[in-house]
C-alpha cells in the first residue's frame, strides 16, 4: 500500500482546473496525492451514461481506490469547459447524476461533487 493520504478526483483534462482540485482536496480534506482521472467533461459523460467512457473511468477510479485507499471520490465540472460547453446550471445538474453514477459502482468511497468557477475558485455542488 501507498504511504499518505489518497483521494480520487474524476476532472476535466482543461489545465486551468488541475490545481484548484488539488488544492482543494489538500486544503479541505487533509489529502497528500490526488489520483487525477481527465477527460474531456467527464461529467457529461457519466451523466448520459456512454458506455466506453463510463467503463474506462471506473476502471481508474477502481485502481485508486484500491491501492491508494482513497476513500474520497470527487466528480468535477468547470466553467467554460470545451468539452462540455453547456451553462453552470446544466453542469451541476449532471454532476448531480454523475455523483449517483459513481455511487451506483459501490467502491465504499464518499463521492461528492465540486465546480471549478470562472475565477478558478473550488465551489461544492454536493458533500
Ligand atoms: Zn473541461
Amino acid at each position: 500500500m501507498a504511504e499518505g493520504k489518497f483521494v480520487t478526483a474524476i476532472n476535466c483534462m482543461d489545465g486551468r482546473v488541475q490545481e484548484p482540485v488539488i488544492h482543494y482536496f489538500k486544503i479541505k480534506h487533509g489529502a497528500d496525492f490526488v489520483d487525477t482521472i481527465t477527460e474531456p467533461g467527464p461529467i457529461k459523460h457519466l451523466a448520459e451514461g456512454d458506455p466506453i467512457l463510463t467503463e474506462t473511468i471506473k476502471n481508474r477510479v477502481t485502481i485508486s481506490v484500491t491501492l491508494h485507499d482513497s476513500n474520497l471520490i470527487g466528480v468535477i465540472g468547470h466553467d467554460d469547459c470545451g468539452g462540455n460547453p453547456v451553462p453552470k446550471e446544466e453542469q451541476l445538474k449532471e454532476i448531480d447524476i454523475a455523483i449517483e453514477v459513481v455511487k451506483s459502482w459501490e467502491l465504499g468511497a464518499r463521492v461528492i461533487g465540486l465546480y471549478v468557477n470562472n475565477n478558478y475558485l473550488v465551489e461544492v455542488v454536493r458533500e
